[in-house]
This record gives C-alpha cells, structure tokens and sequence, in this order.
C-alpha cells in the first residue's frame, strides 16, 4: 500500500482548537470480517490488533471521571473484540449514549447470533455502513453477497424495533461515494434511500449520514496507484466551505487506539497523527484524567480538506445538516 501521509505534510489547512469534549471515539481494533475496498482503516480477517481488557478498564474509567456523555465504539468490527460487551454495558450503566459503528454483516458470524438482540436491549444506537442502495454497487466496494447479507441484517434489527417510529431504538446508516467524487447533497439522497429501501426491501431506517472519502489509507493508496490523487485534493481544496471549520468533529471529540493512545480524529489516528498536548510524542488516555482540552490545538494536514468540502463530513454525516458551532 502506498504511504499518504508524505503527501499529506505540507498543509495550508487552517489552525483549529478544540472546544468542550463530548464524544469519545474508541477503536476496539482492527479485525473485520470485511476488507472493503475504501476502509481508512485497513481493517480485514488478517488484523490481529486488539483491546486489552486493561485498556478498556481505562476507558470506562475515563467515562467515569469526564462526565462525556457519548462513546462512539468503532473497528475494525467492534462487535469482534470479546470485551465490546463489557464496554457498551457498562458504559450504558453510566448512562452514556453508546454508538456501535456496525458493518451490519457481523450480526451473521459465527458466535454473533445474540448480537443484535444484545444491542437492542442496551438500547445501542446502531451506525451501519450500507454505501449504496443497489446491490451491484455495495458488492463491488464490500464484496460478493454483501448487499444481500446487509438487507438481511437490516430485516432483523427493524424486526427488533430499529429505525421504527417511537421504539427509540435508533438505525442510521452511513453511505460514501464509490469513487474519487465529492458526495451528493445528504438529505435528497436520503429520501431516495427511504423510498427505495422501503419499497423494495420493507426495511426503516432513522437517518442517512453522508461522508466524504478521505485520501488516506486504501482509498488514498488506489488514488496514488490510479495517478488521481492530486486531482482528488484538488477537487477537495476548491470545494473548501470555512463556515464548516465551526462544527469539524476533532473540535469535540477525541478517537482511542486499540492500545488506549489519543488521537483528535480517527483519521490522524490512521495517519499515526497523536493528540498534542504537553509537548509529549504520544499521549495516553489515562494522561487525559482530569484534563480540560478545551482550547487544544489540533493537529491538521492536508487530508482535512476532506472534512470541510462542500456540505462537510464528519462521523455525524454532512456538517451542514448538524447544528452549528457545537
Ligand atoms: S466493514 Fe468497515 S472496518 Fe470493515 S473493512 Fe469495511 S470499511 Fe473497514
Ligand atoms: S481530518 Fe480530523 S483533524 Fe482534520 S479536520 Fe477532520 S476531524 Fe479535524
């Protein structure tokens, strides 16, 4: 795979800091069941990196300490770490919203049979990856019998009560374009998501989250291979919005590696960008006890032109259908 970040270093992106944190954004590691051809994270079945059940003691001792309000469990396929469900109880024991970043498939793997009932009655809220609403385009950027897999899946947690009115057990799914394009406006597509997915499929959903790809890891790496990753920048750059440094998400939350080092998004923590703060080369979560950040500066490059083109992306979907200045 070809490196991005050399060419990432060189950064005219404008400084930002970081206001209150709300959200701690926890990586359980790199396993999937997938290896998807856009993942920033290089995830897939070969990745052994994983949390320690340590580490996740300190995360849950974090939550305690913080008063953070929202824990974003991420992967990989978070669900494949053997300590998720300690996690996510625990942290629902603390009353925190809890986000399984989930690929859907992995409802359907061997010993995950209790998964989605496990996070319905954790009242999880479900963020599934399903890029498109044809089949011929999910399989090629997922894989064979991927698309199938997912309807599957997403029958069951609506069974369940996900994505159904007054359940208040939330579904949202998560699309990004199948190549190097900037994403459609998020809220037309979302109604042709609904309309299509419920009248093909049966199946509800909350809302749809609309992101950019990021020229970083896989993606990053086939742009280079295909000689399109400067026009990708550049389509990046020219759609640059200011009005979108306001509500990026690194303002307000912090991402965890598996080994419990920080990261002010989990694009840096990719790009192997740590969190600043008191002059340390790398920073630990348990460094981050009683901490105030905000006011931290954030660690930018050039890939952050991802995050403000257009109607901005963020792990909520486009900026500009999420309240401002938060
Ligand atoms: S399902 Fe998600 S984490 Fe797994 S390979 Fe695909 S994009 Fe990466
Ligand atoms: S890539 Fe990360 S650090 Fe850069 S603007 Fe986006 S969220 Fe912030």
């Amino acid at each position: 795979m070809h490196a991005t970040l050399p060419l990432l270093e060189a950064t005219d992106f404008p400084a930002i800091r970081r206001t209150r944190l709300e959200t701690l954004q926890v990586n359980l590691g790199y396993r999937c069941n997938q290896s998807c051809v856009h993942c920033h994270v290089n995830a897939g079945p070969q990745r052994t990196e994983q949390m320690a059940l340590g580490t996740v003691f300190e995360v849950i001792a974090f939550l305690k300490t913080s008063g953070v309000k929202s824990l974003d469990v991420t992967g990989g396929a978070p669900e494949l770490n053997p300590h998720f469900r300690t996690l996510v109880s625990t942290g629902r024991e603390l009353g925190v919203q809890v986000m399984d970043r989930c690929n859907l498939t992995v409802l359907e793997q061997p010993g995950q049979h209790d998964l989605a009932q496990f996070l319905a009655d954790h009242r999880v809220e479900i963020v599934a990856s399903l890029p498109c609403y044809l089949e011929e385009n999910v399989d090629r950027q997922r894989g064979k019998g991927v698309f199938e897999a997912s309807i599957r899946c997403l029958k069951h947690l609506n069974a369940l009560g996900y994505g159904t009115p007054d359940s208040g057990l939330t579904l949202n799914l998560v699309y990004n374009p199948q190549g190097p394009v900037l994403p459609p406006a998020q809220g037309p597509l979302e109604r042709d998501y609904h309309r299509h997915l419920s009248e093909r499929y049966g199946i509800a959903f909350n809302q749809l989250y609309v992101l950019t790809n990021m020229p970083i890891q896989r993606f990053g790496s086939m742009l280079i291979s295909k000689g399109q990753f400067e026009q990708y920048m550049a389509l990046l750059k020219n759609a640059y919005e200011p009005r979108n440094l306001d509500s990026v998400m690194c303002r307000s939350l912090v991402s965890v590696d598996w080994r419990g080092y920080v990261y002010d998004c989990d694009f840096n923590q990719m790009l192997g960008l740590p969190l600043r703060w008191k002059a340390r080369p790398r920073v630990h979560l348990r460094d981050l006890m009683g901490a105030d950040l905000n006011g931290n500066g954030i660690v930018v490059r050039d890939h952050c032109y991802g995050c403000t083109a257009g109607q901005g992306s963020s792990c909520g979907g486009a900026l500009d259908a999420q309240p401002r200045g938060s």
